[in-house]
């Protein structure tokens, strides 16, 4: 039956593919108490799943014979694991003696394992409670009756048909694994506009819609879905005539795409020959093909801390410089603005570390970005002697978020000194010149930007945190995504004051949130006085042909008579104009 589901669509496009439904498995036990007479059966039903999922890896690793040795390796641990009788025999105690279903029981007992994991000293035995909880989720969709991706390849999909990951919510560090495999689009049923999930997809220029609400549990691995990441619209076993119009609609996006290429090696010039900076925003070092091949003529902004989501511990010095440099290098001598890391809130470098559980009511107000920097001396150090050992192969700028307070600025200039005389004791080269910025993305540094103008060399604006702070609206919840809007009265004044500021201070600033992406904006900044906007690779050529065809001289008074106003229907009347 074909059937519509409508949410928030978030990075646009049209795929066509088939379902594959990802699980937190454990997250769907039941709880249930067994009449006496149904243990024994349970007990076997247990036995079967384990036997089950044996069987499936054994088949895994016969076909594994070229895939590299890691995947070989962890089939290895995760039958081991089902072979140590802390998970083979351990459910069966559970179910026998609290006559509890075999689902429940095998997460009661993941729960007690995880537990054990965590107290170990040795950051790699401590890792291995992930592998726990993925081998008892294995186990949990054997019993459950839905095998996830095995059933896919088993069923309907041919080697041609793009994949559509359906999810109840995917954590960044999910996201960031997509990067390795060629999903068509992802849906999930939570998860805001400006979530760094949402930003994930944009930079994959795949298309997405979150904020589905129950997706995941009307879907069905395997049928075919729609996704229109436009209109935020799933349509799910569409028939013969929607198909055939969505796939009209798709080629006429590409043919749009392939017009817009060839802009990509002329100049982003206004029609008044105002220059434009277009920077390109990255989370990987395998993005700056995706930035070249856009047209971006720098990084404007490099999320540092998505190189090490995936993993649980934190990359060494020489790691981070390899990939600093790989960054750095691939860029070819344009400019690249490295940010130090931005961990905290939703990205959290340990999705289930316990230690977090303090910030969990309100994390995007904890400890998050620098704060968490300053208060891990040696974390930042290593980072920090990582880019500027870096930036002897290219030129790096050096961007610090989340600041407010002019402390902040200070302890971290002392820190990056610090890390300086340490590679000069050492005879290291680097960039003594290095330039420093900050993130106005706090409504406090946009208002007191003072501050920030006399201590730093250059701003760059993060709006997507900036509204969030302004508005009081959790940018990764769907429940309130309604209200976040760049256009807000509130929004603009700070984005203008930030922007004249450092205008009148001769501080470069640019504008690095997903405002400066959004090609409905690009006259309203451009009219603001901005003149450097970092975005998604797959952003730049849109902005790029929207400036060609702005006049600065035109716009700019319209823009600072739009600024007068303060009622939302009339600033949206103003922007048809000024776009139209
Ligand atoms: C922002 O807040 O606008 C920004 C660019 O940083 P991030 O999205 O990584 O928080
Ligand atoms: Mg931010």
């Amino acid at each position: 039956m074909s059937f519509t589901l409508h949410g928030l669509g978030v990075s646009a496009g049209i795929a066509i593919g088939r379902a594959m439904l990802m699980s937190h498995a454990t997250l769907e036990v039941s709880h249930l108490t067994l009449a006496p007479r149904l243990v024994d059966k349970e007990i076997a039903r247990f036995d079967a799943a384990i036997l089950a999922v044996k069987s499936e890896l054994l088949t895994m690793k016969e076909n594994t014979e070229h895939a590299p040795a890691e995947l070989a390796a962890f089939i290895d641990i995760h039958t081991m694991f089902l072979e140590d009788p802390e998970l083979a025999e351990k459910p069966r105690e559970i179910i026998r003696e609290r006559r509890c279903n075999a689902e429940w029981a095998l997460v009661q007992q993941m729960e007690h394992l995880v537990h054990q994991f965590e107290q170990f000293d040795d950051p790699y035995l401590r890792e291995r409670k992930y592998d726990v909880v993925q081998v008892v989720e294995r186990v949990i969709k054997e019993l459950l009756g839905h095998p996830g991706r095995a059933s896919l390849k088993a069923g309907k999909q041919t080697k041609e048909e793009a994949l559509i990951v359906v999810a109840h919510d995917l954590s960044p560090a999910d996201t960031i694994a997509f990067k390795d495999h060629r999903f068509a689009s992802f849906i999930t049923d939570v998860g805001g506009a400006t979530s760094h999930t949402a930003i994930l997809a944009r930079s994959m220029a795949i298309p997405a819609v979150l904020g589905l609400e129950n997706g995941r549990a009307l879907i069905r691995d395997g049928e075919q879905l729609i996704v229109d990441g436009m209109r935020g619209v799933v349509i799910v076993n569409p028939d013969a005539r929607v198909l055939e119009e969505y796939r009209l609609r798709k080629e006429q996006i590409e043919l749009e795409k392939t017009k817009l290429r060839q802009l990509k090696n002329s100049p982003a010039v206004t029609l008044d020959g105002i220059d434009v900076a277009l920077y390109a925003n990255i989370e990987l070092p395998g993005d700056v093909r995706d930035a070249l091949d856009g047209g971006a003529e720098g990084i404007g902004l490099f999320r540092t801390e998505f190189l090490f989501l995936d993993r649980g511990d934190m990359p060494d010095e020489q790691e981070q410089y390899e990939a600093y440099k790989k960054v750095v290098k691939g860029m070819g001598g344009r400019p690249v603005t490295i940010r130090t890391f931005d961990l905290g809130n939703d990205k959290d470098l340990r999705p289930d570390n316990n230690a977090n559980d303090r910030v969990k009511t309100n994390p995007a107000l904890g400890r998050r970005a620098i704060r968490l920097s300053l208060s891990e001396p040696k974390m930042f150090q290593t980072q920090l002697r990582a880019i500027l050992r870096a930036s002897k192969h290219g030129p790096i700028k050096l961007l610090i978020p989340m600041l407010a307070h002019a402390h902040e600025i200070d302890q971290t200039l002392a820190a990056l000194e610090q890390a300086k005389s340490s590679l000069r004791g050492e005879k290291v080269a680097f960039d003594e010149n290095i330039q420093v910025g900050g993130m106005i993305e706090i409504p406090a540094a946009a208002l007191a930007v003072g501050i920030f103008l006399r201590r730093l060399n250059f701003l760059s604006i993060g709006t997507n945190d900036l509204i969030q702070y302004t508005l009081a609206i959790d940018r990764s919840d769907e429940q309130v995504a309604n209200l976040y809007d760049p256009l807000h009265p509130a929004v603009l004044m700070l984005l203008a004051h930030t922007i004249s500021s450092a205008e009148k201070a001769g501080i470069p600033v640019s504008v690095c949130g997903e405002t400066a992406g959004d090609p409905k904006l690009t006259r309203l900044l451009l009219g603001m006085g901005l003149r450097t906007f970092s975005m998604h690779p797959s952003q730049v050529l849109k902005v790029k042909s929207r400036i060609l065809k702005s006049d600065v001289s035109e716009l700019a008074p319209n823009v600072r008579k739009m600024l007068r106003l303060d009622e939302p229907a009339k600033l949206r009347e103003a922007l048809e104009k000024l776009n139209g």
